[in-house]
């Protein structure tokens, strides 16, 4: 392809995007070109360009969005199995396939990891994002084949701009080997990461999910996925450790699912902490940068497990599509705010205001 495209930029941390026009890139002979239908705005991306956390952004003026779903348009000349109109989800993850982790098998630990049109992990970083310069929110962009995730037809474009935060939730359920009969306490479930772990704990399963968070509202439109299932606690209605002990048989739950924001308290999840069932499984997905305390000896004694989990593999985002593509992983109550790419500012300043929950902010770059 050649020719013009628009193309939102950051040009200086902390400052507005900018639609710029900038030629249609090529693609290396691995990589195929997708025409964006949509990418997701998510709560972080405010923070990250702000240049202020520890993130590496990539050199400015660079091309941003992270969750792109679209259309393949033209096919590198050594990939085989994809063809020109299909349905995909890029997963943005880039791994450098060289260093000890990816070597090991295990990119999503990659030591230059970064986020294709979004940031770099470590200081090592810098070279993936050079070769990968191109961010969702804009016309066309090109992704490696290998990064794929195929969509059935009947999962719309909208949905799957949401799937890095929900491939997160999902991975991390797993990780938890939640299952049929599950009991899940979510602490942060009226964020983006606790509304998606809700949709994927009732797709796997889970048969009780407990969900803590502020938002009353929010919380509300969680119970109602499924009112048999779901059970919600607003923070400060009551001790929140008696709380999930009291809807779990006094034993606790299998599975904690730990969604705090950075500014959240500690002292939630320590309190969540204390109703894990015995040899019960906690995993860390969110941004919680208080210390929390914990005694070492209720692990040995209660043979727990707390670990933190990061993203998901491009094989868990075609399960996932699987999942929403047969039904099983219910996506209907998210609720889509569409906006052109000239808005871009205007929903990345909406998504400062609302709490995640089920709202579902996107940029359809070819409106
Ligand atoms: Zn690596």
């Amino acid at each position: 392809m050649s020719g013009e495209m628009r193309a939102a930029r950051l040009h200086a941390p902390g400052e507005p995007l900018r639609i710029d026009r900038v030629a249609v890139p090529d693609i290396g002979p691995r990589d195929v070109l997708v025409e964006v239908k949509a990418c997701g705005i998510i709560p972080n991306m405010n923070a990250i360009f702000s240049g202020t956390l520890w993130n590496r952004l990539p050199s400015l003026p660079a091309r941003v969005g992270l969750d792109a779903a679209g259309v393949v348009v033209q096919v590198g000349r050594t990939v085989t199995g994809i063809a020109i109109g299909a349905r995909v989800y890029v997963n943005p993850w880039l791994a450098c396939g060289t260093c000890p982790y990816c070597r090991a098998g295990v990119p999503l630990q990659c030591s230059a990891a970064a986020f294709q049109g979004y940031f770099g992990f470590t200081d090592q970083s810098a070279p993936l994002l050079r070769a990968y310069p191109y961010g969702g929110f804009a016309e066309y962009m090109p992704a490696a084949a290998e990064r794929l995730v195929m969509l059935p037809d009947s999962v719309s474009f909208e949905h799957a701009a949401r799937f890095g935060y929900l491939g997160t939730s999902f991975a991390a359920l797993r990780h938890a080997e939640v299952g049929a009969g599950s009991w899940v306490a979510i602490n942060g479930v009226t964020g983006t990461l606790g509304a998606g772990a809700t949709l994927h704990a009732l797709a796997m399963g889970a048969t009780r999910i407990l969900g803590i968070g502020r938002n009353r509202a929010v919380l509300a439109q969680i119970k109602s996925l499924a009112p048999s299932r779901v059970d919600v606690l607003a923070l400060g209605d009551y001790p929140v450790t008696e709380w999930i002990l009291s809807r779990s048989d006094g034993i606790g739950v299998d599975v904690l699912l730990d969604c705090s924001g950075r500014a959240a308290a500690a002292g939630t999840t320590a309190a969540a902490l204390g109703a894990v069932k015995r040899g019960g499984i906690v995993v860390n997905i969110g941004a919680l940068t208080e210390k929390l305390e914990i005694e070492p000896i209720a692990f040995m004694v209660k043979a727990l497990t707390f670990r933190g989990s990061n993203w998901f593999t491009t094989g868990e985002g075609q399960l996932m599509a699987e999942m929403a593509g047969a039904g099983v992983l219910d996506l209907a109550s998210l609720k889509t705010r569409a906006y052109p790419l000239e808005g871009v500012n205007d929903a990345l300043a909406e998504v400062k205001t609302r709490p995640g929950g089920l709202t579902n902010i996107v940029i359809n770059p070819d409106r």
